[in-house]
């Protein structure tokens, strides 16, 4: 039956018995058995408090453990509990996520840890919906928390799961359609293991990122080679099956570093945009490569130039962001509203995006900027 344009046949899923309890028994032994000999020390997993699980969730989202890792435990060193991090400014958030990447994870939990302490007087909620209703959590982090910290009975579906699932159950049709993505749902929570819901979540985590992962699955000595459609058909190349990606927009960010006097120039971007909330000088964006005489032609203000840099790609998931500086000098008295005139001595107290740091820390491209 198709149900609408985005779905597909859902005869044609290959269902595992899932409602044979031996083979789903089977499958989760399996799994925590191979899941007892890997266990990693998280420093999140002691004491299993939400707060820091919470953290960790939020930091290793799109971030592998080991670049995650030492941001945790600053946040955690600078933060120790809810109250600490709603308290900061956003500023000093966001310097410390600085160079994480995906900044508004930051600017979430920011407010998260805000509506925590006014709504429940900086006491963690305790209910998958509570914790869902938390800004910058969806299913799969609710889950993680009240399963990791309260031991609730709710499955997670992130990335590996759902790769481990679809080899299991042979799955050749497109993940992202709303039938697989419900089958996907509903599968993951008969497999979990209600009875320590944690520490299963944690092993088919695992199990994905480790075991079953994305290139080179260790199908000759995997636990569940038995049970897994994929390996049967030799189909596990080609699960899962994605989408094909859109192409990349492609943007040129042209950075004006203006030196007036002893200050620069900066303005926090604005919120509808990448990078919303971290500072930058002045930008003057392009569709396609321009070349600096047209650059400058196009600043409102009157400006000496007196330095260049090469061009930088950097990639993100949706876009790549060509990236240029010129330094100047400006060169009367300019009224404007638009930047701070900041002490060049107090630039490192701003938190930058990763382009914008490089060009600050990077002395050689650089004329005359210290800091
Ligand atoms: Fe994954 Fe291979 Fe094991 Fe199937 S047999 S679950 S594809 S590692």
């Amino acid at each position: 039956m198709k149900s609408d344009s985005t779905d597909i046949d859902e005869s044609k899923i290959v269902l595992l018995q899932w409602s044979n309890m031996r083979r789903v028994t089977a499958i989760r032994r399996a799994i925590l058995k191979w899941h007892q000999k890997i266990e990693r020390d998280l420093p999140w997993k002691e004491g299993r408090d939400p707060y820091k699980i919470w953290l960790s969730e939020i930091i290793m989202q799109q971030t592998r453990v080991e670049q995650g890792t030492p941001y945790y435990l600053r946040f955690v060193e600078a933060y120790p509990d809810v109250s600490d991090l709603a308290a900061a400014e956003i500023d000093e958030v966001m310097k410390l996520w600085q160079g994480l990447g995906y900044y508004r994870r930051a600017q979430h939990m920011h407010q998260a840890a805000r509506s925590i302490v006014d709504k429940h007087n900086g006491i963690f909620p305790d209910t998958y919906q509570e914790i869902l209703d938390l800004k910058g959590v969806g299913p799969y982090t609710a889950a993680a928390i009240s399963s990791f910290a309260f031991g609730l009975p709710h499955a997670v579906l992130d990335g590996n799961v759902i790769r481990v699932i679809s080899r299991l159950e042979g799955i050749t049709e497109p993940i992202s359609t709303n039938t697989v993505q419900k089958h996907l749902k509903q599968t993951a929570a008969k497999l979990l293991d209600e009875k320590a819901p944690g520490d299963f979540n944690q092993a088919m985590m695992d199990f994905g990122s480790l075991h079953c992962s994305p290139h080179r699955p260790s199908c000759k000595t995997c636990p569940c080679q038995v049970h897994c459609q994929a390996f049967q058909k030799n189909l596990v190349s080609e699960i899962p099956k994605k989408t094909a990606k859109k192409p990349k927009r492609i943007r040129f960010f042209y950075y004006i570093l203006v030196n007036d006097v002893n200050n620069v120039w900066l303005r926090k971007r604005p919120s509808d945009d990448i990078w919303a909330g971290l500072y930058e000088f002045v930008l003057v964006e392009k569709s396609k490569k321009t070349n600096w005489s047209q650059i400058l032609k196009e600043v409102p203000y009157p400006l000496e130039l007196l330095h260049v840099s090469a061009e930088r790609k950097h990639e993100l998931s949706h876009q790549t962001i060509v990236t240029a500086f010129a330094e100047t000098n400006l060169l009367e008295p300019t009224q404007q509203s638009d930047y701070l005139s900041i002490s060049r001595s107090t630039l490192s107290n701003y938190p930058y995006s990763r382009v914008m740091d490089w060009y600050l820390s990077d002395k050689a491209v650089t004329l005359n900027l210290q800091f």
